[in-house]
């Protein structure tokens, strides 16, 4: 059996999921196929300039993982407009998460924080440094809980 690849955290769906060159005739047409996730790390890199450790901790994943979805991303967006093929977006292994969900070490406090902040310093609550996060699945099939992407208390 395959090892499974690892769940990447992603906000949102795209608004179109497919782009096709003006002209040419779909039988001549040849498909690149982004990911969702890739497309998430496109946008939070190119779009909206958050470092890579940033954006990988978004997502859930390492910032090596984050960097190799990052480039293949590049990648098929720049064969679709070079080479004239169509983009189309979709599949990947990902769960939506609309909120980021941290949890104080020292005090216990939980809290969220939406997607487009920033990564909070301290807990809000005692002012420690030593909380992690905890994202909840909320894709299809989601358990309730400690979902795949926070980074602290995951067992393995
Ligand atoms: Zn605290």
């Amino acid at each position: 059996m395959p090892r499974p690849k690892k769940v990447r955290c992603v906000r949102f769906l795209p608004k179109a999921g497919y782009f096709k060159p003006r002209g040419v005739p779909l039988m001549n047409l040849e498909e690149v196929v982004l990911n969702i996730d890739e497309f998430e790390a496109l946008n939070l890199t190119d779009l909206e300039d958050k470092n890579q450790e940033t954006a990988a901790d978004e997502m859930g994943i390492s910032r090596p993982t984050f960097q190799r979805t990052l480039s293949s991303a590049r990648k098929k967006v720049a064969e679709a407009i070079v080479l004239g093929k169509a983009l189309k977006i979709e599949g990947g292994n990902f769960v939506m998460a609309t909120m980021r969900k941290f949890e104080c070490a020292a005090c216990g406090h939980a809290w969220e924080v939406s997607f487009g902040i920033g990564r909070p310093s301290v807990c809000p609550v005692c002012g420690s440094t030593n909380f992690h996060r905890v994202v909840e699945q909320r894709g299809p099939g989601a358990g309730r809980g400690l979902g795949p992407c926070g980074k602290g208390k995951r067992s393995r």
